[in-house]
């Protein structure tokens, strides 16, 4: 059973620039409307030529209130003011792409930024650190990556014990990998 905490919208662009996953006056108003209690924007652009492989890393920006401002355009940045501590957000290319994942939650004055971490991101992360590169990967294989990726959702010491396991297994193939995992499974955390 899944329970609706709420939406995600992109907002498509050529160009990648910093705030473009920044919610605009019109989401502030949409938020007031809908009263769900998160909102996940995705920015997504197609500027690169190359064809990259997936990368997915957690960043991290300051954090903000974002307030409806009635005397602005709809595709105006709404006003907003600093919270004083910083957010996760996620930031990935793939193919041409280039995207940013940032996460808001809804109060009665507007959004405000939340952590968005990710296993998958941790996955890649701990992948690229032990230098486990697979190409063509065995059903198998492709069972060990979802047994890390859910361990690091579980975040907990026997789940540690069971990633590294798994790592140890991986490390010891000697394959060149194109991994490709889709990016769903996304954690929210709110921050306090
Ligand atoms: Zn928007």
């Amino acid at each position: 059973m899944s329970q609706y905490v709420g939406t995600y919208h992109s907002h498509p662009n050529k160009e990648y620039f910093f705030e473009w996953a920044y919610p605009s006056n019109m989401d502030i108003s949409y938020a007031r409307y809908s009263k769900d209690p998160y909102m996940i924007i995705i920015a997504l652009s197609r500027s690169g030529k190359a064809r990259r492989e997936l990368q997915l890393e957690v960043r991290k920006d300051r954090a903000y209130q974002f307030t409806y401002n009635p005397k602005l355009d709809a595709h105006d940045p709404p006003d907003q003011v600093e919270l004083g501590h910083d957010i996760s957000y996620l930031f990935g290319s793939f193919l041409e792409y280039t995207f940013e994942m940032r996460a808001y939650s809804y109060n009665a004055k507007g959004l405000l930024n939340m952590n968005l971490i990710s296993s998958e991101a941790e996955l890649l992360n701990q992948l690229g650190q032990n230098k486990i590169k697979i190409d063509t990967l065995s059903a198998a294989d492709v069972f060990r990556l979802r047994k890390i990726e859910y361990n690091l959702r579980e975040n907990n010491e026997r789940h540690g014990k069971n990633t590294e396991y798994h790592l140890e297994r991986l490390k010891s193939l000697d394959i060149n990998s194109n991994l490709k995992l889709n990016v769903c499974s996304l954690i929210i955390r709110c921050s306090s």
